[in-house]
């Protein structure tokens, strides 16, 4: 089997650079990624063209996607236990308990390799789900009770007196109740934002975008990363509202939709 100078390790290691790629994730593609490239140029490829070809399978924007991913290890985790505990049983050794690994661990180098050989398990990684967790903890969007004030579409605006459509929901909440992202996403704004007063918006996959109003401080920063669950925020009563709530969207492509439709998909 070839092996790779120390030249041409520095050049997959720059593409990683790129894609500002960290440890553990980082030494194991590194591996992985000259592993594959020798395995071509043992099939009697050269360097030059075996790099790209197999870069191409791990474009920057899937190596930082993977990189997130590992961050967001109590998503993944759960599944790579699953699948270890299935494929040792089947193997006939010894069942590897789903409680042996705490859920908010950081994942080791064995782990991100055994997860880098088995790619339809990234894949499985990186189906991205709509953003349907709820934006305050303890209330159940698909029974929300009398917490839900405001549906979303036309009604009578309480303060302007005229039809408009509501473009989100509102849950009614003590100020200071927490509001917490309901997908893993960016924080693309969070301050002040005229009739919706303290306002924070985060990007996510898929041209999904949340938006939480009317609150009374926000917890995060423009260009921070969050995860499902995260506290951002806090209920209250700024811009233009009628008493404290949290004024919720959910946006496709711009386009306002009702995250309560978005539950029954
Ligand atoms: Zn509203």
């Amino acid at each position: 089997m070839p092996i790779l100078t120390e030249k041409q390790v520095a050049a997959v290691q720059a593409h990683l650079a790129m894609a500002g790629i960290k440890a553990p994730l980082r030494e194991e593609l590194l591996d992985h990624l000259c592993c594959a490239i020798e395995e071509r140029m043992e099939r009697g490829q050269d360097f030059e063209t075996a790099l790209p070809d197999c870069l191409h399978s791990w474009p920057i924007r899937h190596l930082k996607k993977l990189q997130t991913n590992i961050l967001i290890t109590t998503k993944l985790k759960p599944m790579l236990v699953r699948f270890t505990a299935t494929a040792a049983a089947m193997a006939g050794l010894v069942f590897l308990s789903p409680f042996s690994l705490p859920p908010d661990a950081p994942m080791e180098r064995d782990e991100v390799s055994f997860l880098l050989e088995n790619e339809y398990l990234l894949e499985e990684a990186f189906v991205f789900e709509p953003p349907t967790g709820s934006p305050i903890p303890g209330v159940d969007l698909k029974n929300p009770d009398k917490t839900l004030t405001s549906t979303f579409g036309m009604r009578m605006h309480p303060i302007f007196k005229q039809k408009r459509l509501h473009t989100g929901i509102d849950l009614k909440a003590d100020i200071g109740t927490p509001v917490v992202a309901t997908a893993n996403g960016k924080v693309v704004f969070a301050g002040e934002n005229g009739d919706y007063g303290i306002c924070v918006r985060i990007l996510h996959d898929d041209g999904y975008v949340t938006v939480y109003s009317h609150l009374h401080q926000h917890d995060v920063i423009r260009g921070e990363e969050v995860t499902q669950g995260q506290k951002i925020a806090a209920v209250g009563n700024t811009g233009k509202s009628m008493g404290p709530h949290l004024h919720y969207e959910v946006l496709k492509d711009d386009v306002p939709m009702d995250p309560l439709a978005l539950l029954e998909e």
